[in-house]
């Protein structure tokens, strides 16, 4: 029996690596614009820093972890997001000391044992963005902005609405008295509420509003709204940050019964939904989680961040990307015919890859016509569009000359050896 993938995992196929490569390119340009800098982490990490960051009441902390125990004893955990990992580090490393805000971005694979499905999986990839240490709202609607600037430049952002809300904060008269007046809500209507919302109305009450199911909803939408009970303070951060939002010209919609998975949160959170991927909405969510630095030890430092669904983004993205192959335009397949024409064509294949075409080298014992039927089929012809073919045999090297036939037309002519690499690089390749 062949052995498949692990349900929930998926390869990304090389069809595919494209959009990939596009969105990361894309994110890399746009956070380094705003002065964000790069920061790799490992994917396990020690299994508390995620009980102790995510909340022991979270569903990801109680189902959905992967988690085991190393050979030497030691309880590890597949990251299921990144910030958890990316604060240990910033405590770890002392990366506080520097003038602040401190800006980082991290991407890769995260991994959640969830019940799979279209738009969501068991590993999946996030790109993830956190400032540290300034809790002025202007840094939220610069981070807002910056989301949406990136979805921008993938030409996504018209199909994309940003949600935010306040979650408040621990002030006895802020989020925990609304709390409670929730609960009392729930609690009234717990006969209407499907059986995970009644279990969560003790444990993690304001989870609660985020559930999709339509009989829950119409009990949700009436519950109150936790932007009636922010403190005078969250109240104020929160106008802020949308006075700045405007200003930025950024548009969005507050979302009074927007909550997010994570415990952390508070204050400004935000999402970016779209109605075009059914059930799994949302493409990247955030927000800020004062305290928590501090929660694992480190200095009370503030901080904010988000996470993109990558698959998500990727699945809205059309099929054609404007940049295929990252700028390489003109794609070159050398045919050499016998062994004394590939090794003159081999250092000429090096030359042209140098210069930014994509070049593939016969290995010289097939049929022409064989290779010319191969070379359509290459995934460069496919992308790039046009494709030279280079034959070379044993008379024309006599001669000191090639063919040069475009693929697609057919015509050819007969160019020197000693001016073919400048004759193919004049047809487009990066100086
Ligand atoms: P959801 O409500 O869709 O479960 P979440 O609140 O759990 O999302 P976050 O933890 O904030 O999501 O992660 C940020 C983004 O990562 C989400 O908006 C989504 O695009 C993506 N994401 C989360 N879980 C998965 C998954 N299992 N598979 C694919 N993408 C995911
Ligand atoms: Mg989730």
């Amino acid at each position: 029996m062949t052995i498949r993938a692990v349900r929930g995992v998926h390869d990304i196929l090389p069809g595919e690596g494209e959009k990939w490569r596009r969105v990361e390119r894309i994110a890399r340009d746009v956070f380094d614009s705003y002065g964000y800098e790069e920061i790799r982490l490992p994917i396990f990490e020690r299994t508390e820093l995620f009980a102790r960051t995510i909340g022991e009441a979270t569903d990801i902390v109680q189902k959905e972890m992967y988690t085991f125990q190393d050979r030497g004893g030691d309880s590890v955990t597949l990251r299921p997001e990144a910030t958890a990992g990316l604060l240990r580090a910033y405590i770890e490393h002392g990366l506080f000391v520097h003038p602040k805000p401190i800006k980082l971005y991290t991407m890769g694979p995260m991994f959640r044992y969830e019940r799979p499905q279209a738009g969501r999986y068991r590993q999946f990839h996030q790109l993830d963005v956190e400032a540290l240490g300034d809790e002025h709202a202007s840094l939220d609607a610069e981070m807002i902005a910056m989301l949406v600037e990136f979805f921008r430049r993938l030409d996504l952002a018209q199909r994309l609405q940003v949600e935010i809300n306040s979650l408040g904060d621990e002030k006895p008269e802020c989020r925990p008295r609304y709390r409670t007046e929730l609960v009392r809500y729930l609690r009234a209507n717990a006969d209407r509420l499907c059986e995970e919302c009644r279990e969560r109305i003790e444990r993690n009450p304001l989870r609660v509003l985020d559930c999709k199911k339509p009989e829950c909803r119409r009990v949700l939408d009436r519950a109150p709204a936790l932007g009636d009970f922010l403190c005078a303070d969250c109240a104020a951060h929160f106008g802020k940050t949308r006075e700045y939002l405007e200003a930025t010209g950024v548009p969005h919609v507050v979302s009074p019964r927007l909550v997010r998975g994570l415990d952390y949160y508070m204050r400004t959170t935000f999402e970016l939904t779209t109605t075009e991927l059914g059930a799994q909405n949302a493409v990247a969510g955030g927000g800020r989680y004062d305290g928590l630095i501090k929660l694992l030890g480190g200095p009370p430092d503030p901080g904010i961040g988000f996470a993109v669904g990558v698959e998500r983004v990727v699945q809205l993205l059309p099929d054609e990307g404007p940049e295929a192959w990252e700028g390489r335009r003109v794609g070159v397949f050398l045919i050499p015919l016998g062994e004394e024409p590939l090794k003159r064509l081999l250092p000429i294949a090096n030359q042209l890859r140098s210069k930014g075409l994509v070049v593939e080298v016969g290995h010289g014992e097939r049929k022409l016509g064989r290779e010319l039927e191969r070379a359509n089929k290459l995934p460069q012809a496919k992308r790039l569009g046009v494709l030279q073919a280079v034959i070379l045999g044993p008379d024309e090297l006599a001669r000191g000359e090639a063919i040069v036939r475009e693929l697609k037309s057919g015509t050819q002519r007969t160019v020197p050896l000693s001016g073919l690499v400048d004759e193919l690089l004049a047809l487009g390749g990066r100086a």
